[in-house]
């Protein structure tokens, strides 16, 4: 069960002249002239009204850049006064939000690493202790809605109103374009579920480069998502931490200017459903390939197990009874005997060519 979030929205703390609401700033604060020059660079676009940099960097592995600590507050402070933007950093323990509301951060957000665990999510709810901040919410690395939704739940549940969440992609294995897969169907059905709630998507984290990221952005906004979050800096090929994904102030500017703000059609459920349906094709073809690619190794591994045991390539009783066998399999899942044959054989053509291949291939 589901029950509603007491949500107030964007609009009511924050001037945003006109959506989406563009959160734009580097991925790390790294010196005070970095995190100047970027504030100022964003500040000059109308659309950006908070500015982000993490000052504690969570690494998945240790021995790199961790972030400039607390010092970095101070730099944020400056942004402020000198620039107007809101501020924001991660925060992923007590200290960490204890420090940042001593030093006047405006917004905090809980990164993917964090929200994974409801202990911490716990810990850093009761560090707010009811004071009147707001507080974005990335999804958790692992796709998996309903730890997203606690997270949320959770902090609304200890007052927290003035709530966001942010789509950022999420972990897995396969090889894909994409660093984290977005996997929309996720924040569509939070969208769904909760429809007070503001969404911001984070197109530098899901593609990981920056030539992904006009797409996702304009993805993002035909969806009908809130805003966007975009790494920016001033240098991002000297970046210390995510270096491929981060755009200069020009480049933000460029970006923005080329997004199609379409019309919310009245038709907003019909295209969820299609977006949310053909998100679970990508998903499933990538299985698919994936699928293929490891039964292609195997039928390699069997060409080589023949080639030393001296075995002809066709067995023919062994491919009659595979076909016979996968036919009744399918046609019982409901596809047609002339499908599944046309698939077996091509499989097959492209199965017997590896192990011609393996057999030829001379001994190292
Ligand atoms: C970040 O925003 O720089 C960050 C660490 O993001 P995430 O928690 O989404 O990995
Ligand atoms: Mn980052």
């Amino acid at each position: 069960m589901t029950s509603a979030l007491k949500i107030i929205p964007p609009e009511e703390w924050l001037t945003v002249s006109s959506p989406p609401m563009i959160i734009a700033g580097p991925c790390s604060a790294e010196t005070e002239a970095q995190v100047m020059e970027t504030a100022y660079g964003v500040a000059s676009l109308p659309q950006v009204k908070i500015f982000r940099a993490g000052i504690w960097k969570p690494r998945t592995r240790p021995g790199a850049f961790e972030g400039v600590g607390s010092k970095g507050l101070k730099w944020l402070q400056k942004v402020k006064e000198q620039t107007g933007l809101l501020v924001t950093v991660e925060v992923a323990n007590p200290r960490h939000v204890q420090e940042a509301l001593d030093n006047g951060i405006d917004i905090l957000w809980i990164g993917a690493r964090t929200v994974v665990n409801p202990f911490s999510v716990q810990e850093i709810g009761e560090a707010i202790g009811g004071r009147d901040i707001p507080v974005m919410i990335k999804n958790p690395l692992n796709p998996d809605l309903k730890t997203w939704m606690g997270a949320i739940e959770r902090l609304n549940r200890m007052g927290i109103e003035k709530l966001i969440a942010i789509h950022r992609g999420f972990s897995f294995f396969n090889r894909s374009p994409y660093r984290n897969a977005p996997m929309w169907e996720i924040p569509i059905e939070l969208k769904r579920l909760y429809p007070n709630l503001p969404i911001i998507v984070d197109p530098s984290h899901i593609c990981g480069n920056r030539e992904l990221i006009p797409g996702t952005m304009q993805k993002a906004l035909d969806l009908e998502m809130n805003g966007l979050m975009i790494e920016t800096h001033i240098n991002p090929s000297k970046a210390l931490t995510d270096k491929n994904q981060q755009v200069t102030p020009a480049r933000l500017q460029e970006l923005l200017s080329k997004l199609i703000l379409r019309r919310e059609t009245d038709n907003s459920e019909f295209s969820h459903k299609l977006e949310e349906l053909r998100s679970e094709i990508d998903k499933l073809d990538e299985e698919l390939i994936d699928i293929l690619a490891r039964r292609m190794k195997v039928v390699e591994e069997i060409g080589t197990y023949k080639k030393v045991n001296k075995i002809t390539i066709l067995q023919l009783k062994r491919w009659n009874e595979l076909t016979r066998d996968r036919i009744e399999a399918g046609i019982k899942m409901g596809l047609s005997r002339e499908f599944i044959l046309k698939l077996l054989e091509s499989v097959h053509e492209e199965g017997i060519q590896r192990q011609i291949d393996v057999m030829n291939r001379d001994e190292p």
